[in-house]
Parts: structure tokens; sequence; C-alpha cells
């Protein structure tokens, strides 16, 4: 089956590559699948990964063995982590902080820019017909922007600055608004400033907003994905304020600690979310998707691809889309 991918030396290529069998997983023939920062980070060296990338993904499951024969044909997005299920962490935190887990796509496991990727069942989410397909590419990135939600009680009228109108910053904003706080996108291009505007938020220019609106807000979010992102949340939260860092990215940030500390700033690192919150709030259409995507290529122009995806919005490959077999 065809695949791109991530050699050693930071370069993708497409590959013929065996096809996954459904040795205790589920073989899922993957429909569409979305790039998104963390794989143009993945090219940089974030996370050490060669192998298939890819983590944001819908497809049909083809075949399972033995008690999980029941999801062949189902539509399905999945869970990106697979932990071990019997260490403290997985019992305790979750499988995402497993030491051993694998991540689609990003660790230890071959991801969803490929013809077939394989899963457990445990991390498989079948979708209602009301989220199409490229919605459901929009999933797993949207249970991250839940996940703030999950980490921070939100209080209607709370001030809530988000910095970076990316893909996951324009979840994160929406999330955020609609739990009922007054939210302001933190933008740094006039494409970006467009977007947030048509998804209906205020916006401010980073420039502008660490001097006219520093310390002002109750919650703010780097989803940035850059170093400097988290200068710009810091200048923005007010005392006693909240910062969620959503940027993961290649490389170390200096970070001057004691501002945070006289301020008393509470730091919540986020990651991953819950699917199910995700896929209701986007069957509900509470989540707008349609205006991030940016274009939907065949997996034989991945290069093209991920050069659309480095310059903004969400570009989604299409591995084996329709029914027909491969
Ligand atoms: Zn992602
Ligand atoms: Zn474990």
């Amino acid at each position: 089956v065809r695949a791109v991918v991530l050699e050693t030396d930071g370069t993708l290529a497409l590959r013929d590559r065996p096809k996954p069998t459904a040795d205790g997983e589920c073989v899922v023939r993957v429909i569409a699948a979305g790039i998104c920062g963390t794989d143009l980070e993945l090219l940089r060296g974030y996370a050490g990964f060669s192998g298939v990338p890819g983590h944001e993904f819908v497809g049909v499951v083809e075949a399972a063995s033995g008690r999980e024969a029941n999801w062949v044909g189902r539509r399905v997005v999945g869970e990106i982590t697979v932990g071990c299920g019997e260490c403290a962490a997985c019992r305790t935190a979750g499988p995402g902080h497993c030491e051993v887990r694998t991540v689609v796509g990003i660790r230890g496991r071959d991801g969803a820019f490929a013809e077939y990727l394989s899963l457990p069942a445990r991390d498989l989410h079948a979708l209602p017909a009301s989220v199409d397909d490229v919605t459901a590419v929009f999933v797993e990135p949207a249970a991250a922007a839940c996940r703030v939600a999950e980490q921070v009680r939100i209080e209607p009228g709370m001030r809530a600055a988000v910095v970076g109108a990316g893909r996951l910053g324009l979840l994160v904003a929406q999330v955020l608004r609609n739990r009922g706080a007054d939210v302001i996108v933190v933008v740094r291009s006039g494409r970006a400033e467009s977007l947030a505007t048509a998804l209906g938020f205020k916006t401010v220019a980073v420039a502008a907003a660490g001097t006219s609106l520093a310390r002002r807000f109750d919650l703010t979010v780097d989803a940035t994905g850059d170093p400097d992102g988290f200068d710009t949340a810091q200048a923005l939260v007010r005392p006693r304020g909240t910062i969620v860092l959503k940027s993961t990215f290649h490389g170390e940030t200096p970070l001057s600690l004691s501002p945070l500390v006289v301020d008393e700033i509470t730091l919540v690192g986020s990651r991953c979310g819950p699917f199910d919150s995700a896929i209701e709030e986007l069957s509900a259409g509470r989540i707008n998707v349609k205006p991030l995507v940016a274009g939907i290529y065949p997996l034989d122009r991945f290069a093209e691809a991920f050069e659309r995806a480095r310059r903004g919005g969400k570009v989604i490959l299409t591995p084996a889309p329709g029914n027909e077999e491969s």
C-alpha cells in the first residue's frame, strides 16, 4: 500500500509498504487525513520520529480480529495514543501519559498519510453521518481544543486571548466562545486576521497586543506553535491569570520565571482531548471548520500539500477516497 514516509534524514517520500494486518488491532482504510503543525515540526526533528506521519484522520474499518469484528465497515476517527493499559500512568493519568505509549504518526507507530493504518478498537470512535469526511479530519484537533475547557473552568464573560490564528488556535477560540468566554484572537498576518474575522472573532495584531492589551486577560492560550508565542501569552495575562500552552515545537524556549512567580500565574500544559465532546460539537455545528480548509490533495501530491500547509490553513490528504479497493 502507498504511504508517505518521513525518512531519518527529514525528507518525505512516497513508498510502497506492507499492508497492516488485523493482528489484535483494526485495519482502517484512510479516507482523509489532515496535516497539522505537529507534522511540520516532525519534519524539523520534533520527537525524533521516522515512519509514516499523520494523526488526524477519518477512515473505514476494513478488517478486525475476533471480538472486534463488529467494527468492520464502520466509519471512524481514532485517538492517537496507545498505552500499555497496565502501568500506573495508564491507570491514573490515562494512556496518553503511558511511558511506553505509541502515538499514531508521532511516536513508534505509523500514521495516516497512507492508504491503511491499524489501531486497537479501544482507540476508535464511530462517526455519526452528520459529520462529513472533511469535518471528521478535525475531530482530533477539536478534541485537543476541547481539552482546554476540561483543564480551565471557563466562566461566561471571562476575558480570553488566543495567541495564534492557525488551525488549532481557531478551534480553541471557538470552544472558549461556545462556553461563554469573551474571546479575542491575536494574529500575525492579514490572512490569519481575515480567517479569524470570518469566524466572527475580534482580532488584534501581535505587535499591538503586547502594549495596548497587556495584562488584561483572565486566560491566554498559546497556540502559535512558535517559541515566541509564549511571550505574547505572558504579556497579555492578568496577575493571577492562567496561561494554557498548546504549542509543541522542536527546540527549547528561554523562559524568565520570576514574572510568573510575582504575578502568580497558573501555567497549564495541554495536549490531547476528549473525542466524544469534539464529535458532539462538530456534529451539532457548534465548531465551524470549513473556513479552515486550505486544500485537499491526493496522496501522490504530498509535497505540494505540505508546501501549502506551511502557508497556513488545514491541508487534507486523501489516501484512499471513495470505496475503491486497492
Ligand atoms: Zn495534530
Ligand atoms: Zn502504560
